[in-house]
């Protein structure tokens, strides 16, 4: 069902009055968690000053460590709602419990699937019986046709609202947190209609690498960001060293908006 060959023409995913594919070029932004109700409406008053068009922030967060902080759960989804309400950003947060989806769902316009559950195919299944958006984040291992596959699960369930997203994949070089697969853009985009969009946070680790792959990821086709920012970085709960100064972010929306000028 992902295929070009069982559907031609790119899927535009539409999100209130944003769309997402098709060839406009999107921009989601926000911390990497909710925090507090003061850290995420300012993010929000950040994020659509600067001109972008989806707010992000997590509530669930899938960490490494257990001891690591874990989200703020019902108390954070009803501040991206809140967030919502005041700036009238679309929200994207991620679903780690197939059990939650109930909950989720009813906050959020997006969800997001993150990359240690691309394979997690009773999640997939679940969201897959949702008509909410769904922005799937491809593995540290995993391989462009796994990435599709789990795509399929959650197209075969009947949700055809998928946008893909690459962000960064495990490989030998430690310089960065992962390496971006910037292949993977145009890779897709020969197989599938479904819109892709790249995550440089992630995918680098480090705020300074976040500009030069945004640049890659407009040049090479993408149909758009997902970025970390946050008002106080070096305060973060979680992901400060990759997270954008809202300087920095003004910086990365105004250069976009040249280079499609250009382009
Ligand atoms: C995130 O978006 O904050 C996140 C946890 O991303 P990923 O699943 O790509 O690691
Ligand atoms: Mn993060």
């Amino acid at each position: 069902l992902s295929s070009r060959e069982a559907k031609e023409e790119d899927t535009v995913v539409q999100v209130g009055n944003v769309s997402i594919g098709g060839g406009s070029f999107t921009v989601m932004a926000g911390p990497c968690s909710v925090e507090s109700e003061q850290q995420l409406l300012e993010s929000a008053y950040i994020v659509k000053k600067a001109g972008a068009s989806i707010l992000r922030g997590g509530a669930f967060k899938p960490r490494t460590s257990p001891y690591s902080f874990q989200g703020l759960e019902e108390d954070g989804l009803k501040l991206l709602a809140k967030a919502r309400e005041k700036t009238g950003l679309p929200v994207v947060t991620e679903i780690v419990n197939p059990e939650d989806l109930d909950l989720v769902e009813s906050y959020t316009d997006i969800l997001q699937v993150g990359a240690r559950n691309v394979q997690n195919f009773a999640l997939l299944k679940k969201i897959g019986r949702s008509r909410v958006p769904v922005l799937l984040k491809r593995g540290m291992m995993t391989t462009i046709e796994e990435l599709l596959m789990s795509a399929e699960y959650i197209l075969s369930a009947g949700n055809d609202q998928v946008i893909l997203c690459e962000r960064g994949i495990r490989t030998f070089e430690t310089a960065t947190r992962n390496t971006l697969d910037i292949s993977a853009v145009p890779v897709l985009k020969e197989l599938t209609h479904l819109p892709v969009i790249i995550d440089p946070s992630h995918a680098t680790g480090h705020w300074k690498y976040v500009l030069p792959l945004s640049r890659a990821a407009l040049a090479v086709g993408a149909d758009g960001l997902i970025v970390e920012m946050h008002p106080q970085p070096e305060k973060a709960f979680c992901d400060g060293a990759q997270s954008l100064k809202p300087e920095t972010f003004y910086e990365l929306m105004d250069e976009l908006r040249r280079m499609e000028y250009v382009m």
